[in-house]
């Protein structure tokens, strides 16, 4: 490693936010020689990862992400904590601009110190902007950040992605009936390990129904873990109201699981899990990239479509091209 990306490591490491900044465009790009270094960069940090309470958000557009990460937020650096805010939005690169790119949004903790944060990358696949935004949350532990907030747009595959690497995911829902099935319907609410319905300074009688009609629901799902009964808070975020409960019951959550073990056997599945996707899609690429695959998959997806070979065949002869 050459003295300006030890300059950089160094910086990083000190929690300084301009290297931090520069470490995440390196990771972000999509460069070889930018790529060969942000490898190195992340060999160097990985060591002083680990330390942050990673946190998942998700819920519909509207529900009331930004207006409750930016309460939270400046929540927890009222106590003393340091805040990172980063967000998975495989539609950023469609609609053209992120989900927080929008300067407007949380613009107070944007503006404070102790707070870092970083639209979605604009990369097209899910797979690419989940893996950039996993080591960027790395980077961001590594910069002594005690609290990282992972945010998902709520569309697609982008909560699985966010549930997978973090140590607690948290579903925002709306106070109105239905809310609840959609979230069901869309096997989201199975990956919840917690459940907060906002906006309940509207009505609150009503948001105190959306709470026990989703604790009944929970009860229909097989709990993921034996020693955590998935909560349902109600919340203001506009108010500030119950974001302190919320992180009391994220702390309580995270004494239960590392007291079972739970907590750490959670992100030694993660870290496997990712690395079986990054070999996944290396494979992909190399065979997508063979001189001779590129050659003859036309043909055999032509015969394949028009039933003159069968895809097991098809794909069988073109993955022998890879031990050419
Ligand atoms: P996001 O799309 O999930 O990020 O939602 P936003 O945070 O942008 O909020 C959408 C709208 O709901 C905004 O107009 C917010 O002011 C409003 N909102 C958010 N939280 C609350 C709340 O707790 N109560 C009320 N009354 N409005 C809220």
């Amino acid at each position: 490693m050459d003295t300006a990306d030890r300059a950089l490591v160094d910086g990083v490491l000190a929690g300084r936010l301009r290297p931090l900044a520069k470490a995440i465009t390196l990771i972000e790009s999509q460069r070889e020689d930018h790529q060969a270094r942000a490898r190195r960069l992340l060999e160097a940090l990985l060591p002083h990862t680990g330390g942050a309470m990673r946190i998942g958000i998700s819920g519909v557009p509207g529900v009331g992400k930004s207006t409750f990460i930016e309460a939270f937020g400046l929540y927890l650096i009222e106590q003393g904590l340091r805040v990172a805010v980063l967000a998975v939005d495989p539609s950023s690169s469609l609609t053209g601009g992120s989900i927080l790119g929008d300067k407007t949004r949380m613009e107070l903790l944007s503006r404070d110190p102790a707070a870092f944060i970083r639209p979605s990358p604009a990369a097209g696949s899910l797979g690419g902007v989940a893996e950039k935004t996993r080591e960027v949350m790395l980077t961001c532990e590594a910069a002594g950040f005690d609290a990282i907030v992972v945010e998902t747009v709520g569309v697609g595959q982008s909560e699985t992605a966010v549930a997978g690497m973090t140590d607690i995911f948290c579903l925002l829902q709306l106070p109105n009936a239905g809310d609840d099935l959609q979230a069901i319907k869309k096997g989201v609410v199975e990956l919840a390990d917690l459940i907060a319905i906002n906006k309940a300074d509207i009505n609150p009688t009503a948001a105190l129904a959306a709470r026990a009609q989703m604790k009944t629901a929970l009860h229909m799902l097989r709990p993921a873990s034996p020693n955590w009964t998935v909560p349902v808070l109600t919340l203001s975020a506009l108010e500030k109201d119950g974001v302190a409960a919320f992180w009391e019951t994220v702390l309580r959550y995270r004494e239960t699981m590392t007291a079972s073990g739970e907590f750490a056997a959670r992100r030694r599945r993660q870290a496997a899990a990712w690395m079986w996707e990054l070999i996944d899609a290396g494979l992909r690429r190399r065979f997508r990239r063979h001189p001779r695959v590129k050659a003859d998959l036309p043909g055999f997806a032509a015969a394949v479509e028009e039933g003159r070979t069968t895809p097991s065949a098809a794909a069988l002869a073109l993955l022998a091209h890879l031990q050419e």
